[in-house]
């Protein structure tokens, strides 16, 4: 704080609200406050908590001001943090104040949390020694500090046993701190040998991480191949140095098996951070976090924005995953922004995947990131085998969705008394259009999407650029009349097949809209993993992560569900989806078998994961992408508009496409609908900004916001940097 804003006695101070500026307050006479303060500060009728920034104050009268109420008694933000948020703030477009709030969402955690009694052995004896006392200062010969209750069981006594000895001075009244959420893990307690590939990843994270400077490393390794036991030689090397740790990880109900894993290898858990936290074990994560009592945390993306203070390595595990995009007021990518915290705070992070994006697979190869492979499943446990059931050879009898040669496996699989995984992932997109006859789906003239049916206007859209076209009543390709059908089933639909096949099966759906919340899905995985099922259907829930040792067959319904979303990013995802399902079959060694039943067999993806031969998908992607212009060859962004009606969102988004300034290097697609047109009651349309890999999207987007319409009634423009669909 330079010496003007001291005479003033004025600071700026980031409120957790949509505003662009720290707001100034006048520091009271007594009060002593500086950059990192996290402090309580009148906000029209309310206070709110907020952080005192580094920014100028602006030039306001000071008798306007009002005063700051409260500075907390809670450890500074620092100055990395800050930054961090302040460059948050700046990519992606977002109010400094709206990402403050992501860091500010603990209010009870800035004040101290309480101390408490204990008593600690003095070197007075008591006057008279029994059994009962000898066992107690037995207990307490260790010099620790104990609560009454605590010793006194310990010692299997009553309290009254021990408020006598603390009469006579035997013991005295201490405060101890309050517990940490978690035990120091230790870095070498439970280390598993590394085999020979395992080990030369493992050395070229540790030199970075022993080197504490910043660089991202991609380990790159098939499921199974050890890639968390190697990550964890990084995580020791931090631990060891000092350093507090985040693992990011995608899905939270894969913690649970994580977190044993972790208290395999270090001795005692991570805390956890994620929205299923009971709001009391959150203060304690995040104050003891910013305190550097908790070293270790495993989280969901929005642990990025805990206030570490002496953050030494970030992991990022499954880091191609969607769940790490953030779609919500600050749109934000949890794996990028992770970089850039390591950036700013000079350390290395760890990027871990069986199918890496593509955007970190260029990174890779162009050299910005060091790349860790991982060939082989560790003990040579055998990938499953994998092949495609050709749908339009072998299709299911009328009325059902399973092929005969799948359900003759899963029957052979109920048979050996191993267990069947049928996968399909019914996500909330309207539905496809394909020809039954000849396979043929209808495609965008002028994208590389496919068109989604709307079918209360009998319409086919692409997303993409709001191409239109009337549903036809015969394929285009084959001619044939009215054989064209609209999507697939869900997993409802299918386990009543499966039900009508195998009555005496155990049959367990898993999908998002049954859940029984959190802890449900944790009890149904964990009875899948005892073998407590025979048949598990399930959507991309069951896909990821999980460890079941009986499972040896997995059947994908529709494999072609994911390529016909309407974008161009489907094939990446749809590969990374198929490879991750199918790597949930013979995890433990067991000979195991992957279906994916498919109307396009001879489809790169399909080629691709038959084949295992990962390297030429990513070759022709990657090829593609450049080709036309797309991440990471190219930039892209989208502007959200909504509004309560369709009429209001369209013509504001119409009137920003009007507005969008003239640049060599970046151009405006749309409006068309966005992917999810209708969401909470709200209208939707899509501005695209494509841009040359060196454009400032963000500025350019920042003079189109200003040039644009004025913002009325209930419209809502939100800019989305990176989007994830396009
Ligand atoms: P990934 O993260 O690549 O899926 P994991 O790290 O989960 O792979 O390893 C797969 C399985 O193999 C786990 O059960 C793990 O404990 C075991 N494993 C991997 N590497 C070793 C090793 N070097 N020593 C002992 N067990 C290992
Ligand atoms: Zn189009």
């Amino acid at each position: 704080m330079n010496e003007d804003s001291l005479k003033s006695r004025a600071v700026p101070v980031l409120v957790p609200m949509p505003a662009e500026r720290p707001y100034s307050y006048l520091v009271p006479e007594h009060m002593s406050v500086q950059p990192g303060s996290i402090v309580r500060v009148p906000l029209g009728p309310r206070e709110v908590a907020g952080i005192v920034w580094d920014t100028a104050v602006d030039q306001v009268d000071p008798r306007k001001l009002r005063p700051i109420s409260q500075v907390f008694d809670c450890p500074l933000i620092d100055a990395k943090t800050r930054r961090f948020v302040d460059w948050v703030a700046s990519y992606t477009l977002s109010p400094p104040g709206m990402v403050a709030r992501m860091l500010l969402r603990a209010p009870e955690a800035f004040d101290p949390q309480p101390w408490t009694e204990a008593l600690k052995r003095t070197e007075r004896l008591p006057d008279r020694m029994t059994a009962a006392r000898e066992r107690v200062l037995e207990m307490a010969a260790d010099g620790l500090a104990w609560t009454r209750s605590g010793l006194a069981h310990a010692a299997g006594v009553s309290s009254t046993v021990v408020e006598g000895l603390k009469a006579q001075g035997v013991f005295e009244t201490v405060m101890v701190p309050p517990r940490p959420v978690v035990a120091e893990p230790d870095p070498s307690y439970g280390r598993a040998e590394l085999t020979g590939d395992q080990a030369a990843a493992a050395e070229t994270l540790r030199e970075q991480a022993e080197g504490g400077i910043f660089g991202v490393t991609l380990i790159d390794g098939v499921t199974g191949s050890g890639k968390t036991e190697v990550y964890f030689e990084a995580v020791a090397a931090a631990i060891k140095r000092g350093h507090q740790v985040l693992i990011l990880l995608p899905e939270i109900a894969l913690t649970q098996a994580f977190l044993d894993r972790f208290h395999d290898r270090f001795g005692t858990k991570p805390a956890e951070w994620h929205s299923d936290l009971p709001p009391r074990m959150r203060e304690k994560v995040w104050r003891q976090v910013a305190e550097g009592t908790v070293r270790v945390v495993a989280g969901a993306r929005s642990a990025l924005f805990l206030p570490f203070n002496d953050l030494g390595l970030i992991v990022v595990d499954e880091e191609h995953d969607p769940a790490y995009k953030q779609e919500d007021r600050v749109f934000y990518n949890a794996r990028d922004m992770a970089v850039v915290r390591a950036h700013i705070g000079g350390f290395p992070v760890v990027l871990a995947s069986a199918t890496p994006s593509v955007e970190s697979r260029v990174n890779a190869e162009q050299g910005r990131y060091a790349r860790a492979v991982l060939p082989g499943r560790f003990a040579d446990a055998a990938l499953p085998h994998l092949a495609t059931i050709d749908m339009r050879r072998a299709p299911p009898a009328r009325g059902g969705f399973l092929s005969p040669v799948l359900l003759a496996k899963m029957r052979e699989t109920l048979e050996r008394k191993e267990q069947s995984l049928l996968f399909l992932n019914r996500r909330g997109y309207a539905p496809l259009t394909l020809c039954r006859v000849c396979g043929h789906r209808f495609g965008c003239p002028v994208c590389s999407s496919w068109l989604v049916e709307h079918r209360f206007r009998g319409q086919l859209v692409c997303h993409h650029c709001g191409h239109t076209e009337k549903r036809p009543e015969a394929c285009p390709e084959c001619g044939t009349l009215d054989h064209l059908v609209a999507c697939g089933p869900g997993v409802e639909r299918i386990a009543e097949e499966v039900v009508a096949h195998f009555p005496d099966a155990r049959t367990i759906v898993l999908s998002s809209d049954m859940l029984g919340g959190v802890k449900r899905l944790r009890l149904e995985l964990e009875a899948i993993s005892k073998g407590e099922a025979d048949i598990v259907i399930g959507t991309q829930l069951v896909a990821k992560g999980h460890n079941f040792p009986n499972m040896t067959l997995v059947g994908v319904v529709d494999a072609d569900l994911g390529l016909a979303n309407g974008d161009p990013r489907a094939a990446e995802r749809t590969f990374q989806l198929l490879s991750q399902v199918t790597g949930r079959a013979g995890r433990t060694g067991k000979k195991s078998l992957g279906l994916l039943q498919t109307f396009q067999p001879d489809h790169p993806v399909m080629r691709a994961i038959v084949s295992g031969d990962s390297e030429a998908f990513y070759d022709r992607e990657i090829t593609e992408r450049e080709k036309a212009h797309l991440p990471p060859f190219g930039r892209l962004a989208g502007i959200i508009v909504s509004a309560a009606t369709r009429p209001e969102a369209e013509s504001h988004a119409r009137g920003l496409r009007k507005a969008a300034p003239d640049s060599r290097d970046i151009h405006v697609l749309g409006p068309a609908e966005a992917p999810l047109a209708l969401l909470n009651g709200r209208h939707r349309f899509r501005l695209l900004v494509q841009g040359e890999k060196r454009s400032d999207m963000q500025a350019y987007i920042k003079a189109l916001l200003a040039a644009g319409p004025k913002i009325r009634g209930s419209v809502r423009v939100q800019v989305d940097i990176d989007p994830q669909s396009f």
